[in-house]
């Protein structure tokens, strides 16, 4: 297979990620979290993912969502909890969670606390 970095396969997988990229980093920039270090969170679980799609084609529905899990773990695990949810207004300080649980299709935040979508990935409100 020459050049197979350049087929379209993989120029495909390579947009998938750049998409799922953008939208997770939106959904950053939106809670103020755009860090050095959640950016860099945000690249390892970019790479780590594209590799896991290259394994597993029929992955590449869940990769959008799969990074944004990523993320979070990352920075619940060194800054605290991302993205929090602005609905609720009683009750505990609680987060958001990406829905389907897999990671997609069509990956949505969800309220921890009440199962309501917040926005689709790559749109939650400032
Ligand atoms: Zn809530």
């Amino acid at each position: 297979m020459p050049q197979a970095h350049n087929g379209l396969v993989d120029d495909s997988l390579d947009n998938l990620v750049l998409s799922a990229r953008a939208r997770v980093l939106a959904d950053l920039v939106a809670r103020h979290q755009a860090t050095a270090a959640a950016v860099s969170a945000l690249e390892d679980a970019c790479e780590s993912r594209q590799w896991w799609a290259q394994q597993w084609p029929e992955g590449e529905v869940y990769v959008a969502g799969l990074v944004a899990q990523d993320v979070q773990d990352a920075l619940f695990e060194n800054v605290g909890r991302w993205p929090m949810c602005l609905a609720c207004d009683d009750g505990p300080v609680h987060s958001l969670y990406i829905q389907p649980d897999l990671g997609g299709p069509e990956p949505v935040w969800v309220c921890e606390e009440t199962g309501q979508v917040a926005a689709a990935l790559g749109h939650l409100a400032r």
